[in-house]
């Protein structure tokens, strides 16, 4: 990596399970890394000991990976910036809390969290937005050793300069300007000792040269902060981009209520990875095609200039049409460990070419396959309710005349139907749809020349006479 290589990251906390607002977020660094030649790095963002659990982080790692995320930086690959673990970086954190202590950039604040609420709800009462009041702001060293000797942990804030704007360019946003005087000071490690966000992820992404950070709106408001510190610090800030939220149908934020699920959940669903990738490359970035592109497509016409600052809304029906569109360009042989080992199983050997090619647009899902197999290729066929009426409609004499057809010229699909049509006087719809219809008990699925083909014989003749 040279100087001006860009390097984007993606910095989740291993809470839960990733949910899609997450894992755009994730593709969208991923993409602009890739689109520039440059390096993606994955930081896990575990300070929150209780609610960071192991297993979630390998899970977490999981789903990227499937997602065709993979990192050039972070846990399990390495590089030059570890340890990529918040959890095992205190004492870097240790480093630079000393720095800001040397320069009086930070004191300890002893206020209980009762006496922050009043403060706050004071503030709110009389119309202004709450901020730390400074009580603990210019405590001499006594009045400090004496807070101690009462066996209060103070936290540590960061003194927020007075006076100043705060102002960044966001890559997403333009240019932003926020009061400094608006900020209050804030706390950057916590009584318990442990380092508190603003902190450590501004440190870390200076320390390990992150240049660009695509991350969600609700981080707007902690970039100022952010800036802050660093110049503190003196350590150089990244580009950020704050990118719009993901939305419910109802405006408002994405959540299970709306039928969202978290990736693992949709991978077990059957979604296949760049269905999704498809699918959130286009939620708040919009691409001139329509058509469905690769990981290398997508990172190639990725543009932060096409992101877009209105919310992007949640719609499942967007999310099908990628997984139909992946579906089709799925090679064979992904596509069988895909659909699993049930419906080969049930897919005679010979045919099992013939079976995909025929039942792939009809399948989103394995146990569409799954369905389809049965339907082909087991005694017992249910017709359903459209079917029944149309094979009854058409009446026994036509099947009669399709027995005798198929008698003459077995799968051969046009042989058949010219036969057919010549013998019953049906043709169009009328022909099609009671074969159809007898053959698989609905009316609609693969083509009629694969059906005939697929249908074992004994099948064929069994479904055609019982309509008879
Ligand atoms: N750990 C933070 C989060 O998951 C990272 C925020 C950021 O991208 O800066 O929200």
């Amino acid at each position: 990596m040279n100087d001006s290589t860009l390097k984007t990251r993606f910095a989740p906390s291993p809470t839960g399970h990733i949910h899609l607002g997450n894992a755009r977020t994730a593709l969208f660094n991923a993409l602009l890394a890739r689109k520039n030649a440059g390096v993606f790095l994955l930081r896990i963002e575990d300070t929150d000991r209780e609610r960071s659990q192991d297993s979630l982080m390998r899970d977490l790692l999981d789903d990227l990976r499937w997602l065709g995320l993979d990192w050039q930086e972070g846990p399990e690959t390495g590089g030059d910036h570890g340890p990529y673990l918040q959890s095992a970086r205190d004492e870097v954190y240790r480093r630079y809390y000393q720095v800001l202590e040397s320069q009086d950039r930070v004191y300890p604040c002893f206020c209980s969290p009762t006496e922050l609420a009043l403060s706050r709800k004071a503030q709110l009462a009389a119309g202004r937005p709450p901020r730390y009041p400074g009580a603990c702001a210019h405590l001499s060293e006594t009045e400090r050793a004496l807070r101690r000797e009462r066996g209060i942990q103070p936290t540590l804030r960061f003194r927020v300069p007075t006076g100043r704007d705060v102002v960044f360019d966001d890559l997403v946003r333009g240019p932003q300007r926020h009061a400094s005087d608006d900020i209050g000071d804030f706390i950057i490690r916590r009584a318990d000792g442990s380092a508190q966000f603003f902190f450590t992820n501004a440190v870390d992404d200076a320390l390990m040269g992150v240049t660009h950070v695509l991350r969600g709106e609700d981080h707007l408001t902690n970039t100022p902060r952010q800036l802050l510190l660093l110049e503190a610090l003196g350590l150089k800030a990244p580009c950020y981009g704050h990118i719009s939220l993901l939305l419910g149908a109802d405006g408002s934020p994405l959540s299970k209520r709306h039928g969202s699920r978290s990736v693992r959940q949709l991978r077990e669903a059957g979604y296949l990875p760049d269905a999704l990738n498809n699918y959130l490359a286009r939620l708040g970035h919009t691409y001139a095609q329509d058509a469905w592109m690769d990981r290398e497509e997508l990172a190639a016409h990725f543009a932060i200039d096409r992101l877009n600052r209105a919310p992007a809304r949640y719609d499942e029906a967007q999310l099908l049409h990628w997984q139909s569109e992946t579906v089709a360009r799925t090679p064979v042989d992904r596509l069988w460990d895909w659909l699993g080992e049930a419906v080969r199983q049930a897919v005679p050997e010979q045919v099992q070419g013939e079976f995909l090619e025929a039942v792939r647009p009809n399948v989103r899902f394995p146990e569409d396959a799954r369905d389809w197999a049965a339907r082909l290729f087991s005694d017992v066929l249910p017709l359903d309710e459209e079917a029944r009426a149309l094979t009854t409609a058409a009446g026994a004499a036509f099947f009669a005349h399709a027995l005798a057809a198929y008698e003459r010229h077995g799968a051969s699909y046009k042989a058949l139907v010219d036969d057919l049509k010549q013998r019953s006087g049906a043709k169009g719809k009328a022909l099609f749809m009671p074969l159809r219809a007898a053959l698989t008990g609905m009316t609609h699925g693969p083509e009629l020349a694969h059906i005939l083909s697929l249908v074992p014989p004994a099948l064929v003749r069994q479904r055609l006479q019982a309509c008879c």
